[in-house]
C-alpha cells in the first residue's frame, strides 16, 4: 500500500518474479501460472452503520497459489488498500511459505476501510460480512487468514465465530492470530523478532563473527524490533541505536547509547505503538539524533524493523563501512536499486521473506495446534521455530554459495522452484 499512486506493488512483485524466472530458466507454463494469482474474490460488504445508514465496503481475498498446501496470509484493513497491493502480498506469501518449506500456499485479503473511524460494532459487522462473502472459499483445508495491518486477534475471533456459526461445529484451524486461550499459539508475539535473530545467529556463524563481538543498530522499536533486540542481547550482542516514529513531533528519531541500550528501560518509556518518550529517553542519558541516522551508525549489524523502502539508492552509501550484515525484519526495507550496491560493498543481506518468516511459521504452528485441539508449551513452540528457521536459513545459504548469488536471489530461486515443482507434480503445468 502506498500513498504514491505511481508505485504499484504488484508490478514490482511481478518484475522480481520475471528476473528470477529468467535466472533459473523457468518454463513458460510455470511463468504464466505463477505470474498471477490463481483465484481472486472481489466483493461488497454492506454494513448498517451506527447512524442507521448503510455503507458498502470493498473486500478481497486473493489466492496466489495453493499447489503446496492451503493458502495462508493476512487480512488488512486500510483506507488505501488496492487490489494490486493484495495481489502482491499474496504472491509474497507464496514465496515466504515456500522458502521456509511450510506446507502452505500464499493468499492475502483486505477491506478498504479505516478502523480509526469505525466503532467496534461496525468493525465486527465488516468482519462477519467478509466471512459471509468467502465462506465457501476459506477454511482449514483451503485458505487460512490471519491478522495484518490494522486487524487484531479480536477481528480474527469475530471472523471465526461467523464461520463456525455458518458451518456448525468448531473449526479453530480456519484462522490464525487468535488470542492465547481461544485457539492462539504461545510464542506468536515473540516469533518474528526471534526468527530474525535465529537467522542472524547463523549468518554470524558463517561469517565467523562471535555475537558478543558485534554491535547493532535497529530501525523501529515495535513488536519485531523489541523481541529481536531481546534475543540478540541474550546472545551477547550490543545494540547501540534504536529509532522510532514520534507521533507528537510527526518525525522519527534515533536513541543512541554507545555502551548499549537498556531494553527494559526503553520498554518502560515506550507506548504500545512502539514510540519512545523522547524527554524521558534524554533524561535517561540517551543521545537523540535525526530518524535516518540509524543507518549511518558505526556498527556491524543493521536490523531494519519498521517500514518498507528505507535503504534506497539515495542513502545506501551512508551505511558505515563497518557494517557486515543486514537482517531485514521489516517487509521490503531495501529498494531493488539499493540491493546491487549492498552486494558490491560486500554486505551480507538476510532477505525479508526469510528473516521475518518466524511470524508465519508460528501461525502455521497455531493452525496445526488448532486442528489437533492440543496446544504446546512455549518452549516447544520456540524450539520448533528455531529448527524451522535455521534449516530454512541453510537451505538458502547453501544455494547462494552454490550459484554464487546474493541471499535474496537464492531465497527467490528456492521458493519459486519449490512452487513450480509442486505445480508440475500435480500435473497443472
Ligand atoms: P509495530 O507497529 O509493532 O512497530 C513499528 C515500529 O516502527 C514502531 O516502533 C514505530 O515507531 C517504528 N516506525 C514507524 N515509522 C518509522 C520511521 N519512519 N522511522 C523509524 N521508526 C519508525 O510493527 P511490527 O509488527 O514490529 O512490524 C515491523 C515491520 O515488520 C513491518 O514492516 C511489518 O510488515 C514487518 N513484519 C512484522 C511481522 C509481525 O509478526 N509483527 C511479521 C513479518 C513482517
Amino acid at each position: 500500500m502506498s500513498a504514491n499512486a505511481a508505485f504499484n506493488p504488484f508490478a514490482v512483485a511481478q518484475q522480481e518474479f520475471d528476473r528470477i524466472a529468467d535466472l533459473i530458466g523457468l518454463d513458460s507454463g510455470a511463468r504464466q501460472l505463477l505470474r498471477n494469482p490463481v483465484r481472486e474474490y472481489h466483493f461488497q460488504i454492506p454494513v448498517r452503520m451506527d447512524d442507521g445508514k448503510v455503507q458498502v465496503f470493498a473486500g478481497y481475498r486473493i489466492q496466489h497459489n495453493d499447489a503446496r498446501g492451503p493458502c495462508k496470509g493476512g487480512i488488512r484493513f486500510h483506507p488505501q488498500e488496492t487490489v494490486d497491493t493484495v495481489r502482491a502480498l499474496s504472491m509474497w506469501m507464496t514465496w515466504k511459505c515456500a522458502v521456509t518449506d511450510l506446507p502452505l500456499g500464499g493468499g492475502k485479503g483486505g477491506v478498504i476501510c479505516d478502523p480509526h473511524n469505525l466503532s467496534p460494532r461496525e468493525q465486527e459487522a465488516i468482519c462477519r460480512g467478509w466471512v459471509r462473502q468467502v465462506f465457501s472459499n476459506v477454511g482449514p483445508v483451503s485458505d487460512i487468514p490471519a491478522p495484518d495491518v490494522m486487524t487484531t486477534s479480536q477481528h480474527m475471533l469475530w471472523m471465526l465465530d461467523e464461520y463456525e456459526t455458518m458451518r456448525g461445529g468448531h473449526h479453530p484451524g480456519m484462522i490464525t492470530g487468535k488470542p492465547v486461550g481461544m485457539g492462539g499459539s504461545l510464542g506468536r508475539t515473540q516469533a518474528t523478532g526471534y526468527g530474525v535473530v535465529y537467522t542472524l545467529r547463523e549468518a554470524l556463524k558463517e561469517l565467523e563473527l562471535a555475537p558478543a563481538d558485534t554491535t547493532a543498530s535497529v530501525q523501529g522499536f515495535g513488536n519485531v524490533a523489541q523481541y529481536a533486540i531481546e534475543l540478540y542481547h541474550r546472545l551477547g550482542g550490543k545494540v547501540t541505536c534504536v529509532s522510532c516514529w514520534d507521533q507528537a513531533a510527526k518525525e522519527s528519531f534515533c536513541y543512541v547509547r554507545e555502551s548499549g541500550v537498556d531494553l527494559k528501560e526503553l520498554q518502560g518509556i515506550t507506548d504500545h505503538f512502539g514510540g519512545i518518550d523522547q524527554a524521558k529517553a534524554e533524561a535517561a542519558g540517551y543521545k537523540v539524533l535525526p530518524g535516518d541516522e540509524w543507518l549511518a551508525q558505526d556498527v556491524d549489524i543493521l536490523i531494519p524493523a519498521a517500514l518498507e523502502n528505507q535503504i534506497t539508492a539515495e542513502n545506501v552509501m551512508r551505511i558505515n563501512d563497518r557494517v557486515k550484515v543486514i537482517a531485514e525484519g521489516a517487509n521490503g526495507p531495501t529498494s531493488p536499486e539499493a540491493d546491487p550496491v549492498l552486494a558490491e560493498r560486500g554486505i551480507f543481506v538476510i532477505p525479508d521473506f526469510l528473516a521475518n518468516a518466524g511470524g508465519v511459521t508460528c501461525s502455521y504452528f497455531e493452525q496445526v495446534q488448532s486442528n489437533m485441539n492440543y496446544y504446546w508449551e512455549l518452549g516447544e513452540v520456540l524450539s520448533k521455530l528455531d529448527v524451522k528457521m535455521t534449516s530454512a536459513y541453510y537451505d538458502v545459504s547453501d544455494l547462494a554459495r552454490k550459484h554464487k548469488v546474493p541471499m535474496r536471489d537464492a531465497a527467490y530461486m528456492l521458493a519459486i522452484d519449490r512452487v513450480a515443482m509442486s505445480c508440475r507434480d500435480r500435473g497443472w503445468i
